[in-house]
């Protein structure tokens, strides 16, 4: 998918753009492609972007961890606040003071939107909490307290991964 030039947007008919989506997303462990559509609208000072998309991802099972698919819908819409005085850069340093604006997600009104890294995003956030395989579950296999294996959130798997490599 194409990153989209916000201003752009504004020249389109009906101030909104219908992407298909049919795909794999580096990162995301997807059995098949995503497929469905994200609909990007300008509101004037907010983007409107709502997905309607679905896919099976192999999860590994929190309790017995062997891996299963899981299929994931994806129904979500979010706003995007577009800032005059947004920097480039996502990052805010630590010390800014925080808005309550600032709390939601923003972009430069003369910015770009990318819809890979947005869908990234919404993926994340839509993975069960707690992964578990299914009614038939066998279970924890069989390890002493103290042995517990760290479980760590798929999210988080890479940057772990960059912790070790390092
Ligand atoms: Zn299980």
């Amino acid at each position: 998918m194409e990153v989209i030039y916000i201003p752009q947007l504004l020249k389109t008919p009906e101030h909104k753009l219908e992407i298909p989506i049919d795909e794999c997303i580096a990162g995301i462990n997807t059995l098949t492609p995503i497929r469905g559509t994200i609909i990007v609208s300008h509101g004037g000072t907010f983007l409107e972007v709502t997905v309607n998309a679905h896919t099976i991802m192999t999860l590994s099972c929190d309790r017995c961890l062997q891996q299963y698919n899981h299929r994931l819908e994806l129904k979500n819409s979010e706003i995007i606040w577009l800032d005059k005085n947004a920097d480039e850069f996502e990052d805010l340093p630590l010390e800014r003071e925080v808005h309550v604006e600032d709390l939601s997600e923003s972009l430069p009104i003369d910015g770009h939107f990318d819809p890979n890294k947005w869908l990234y995003e919404q993926i994340c956030l839509s993975l069960p909490i707690r992964q578990i395989c299914g009614e038939n579950c066998t279970g924890a296999p069989e390890i002493k307290e103290e042995e517990t294996p760290t479980i760590i959130d798929s999210r988080w798997a890479s940057l772990q991964k960059l912790i070790v490599d390092n």
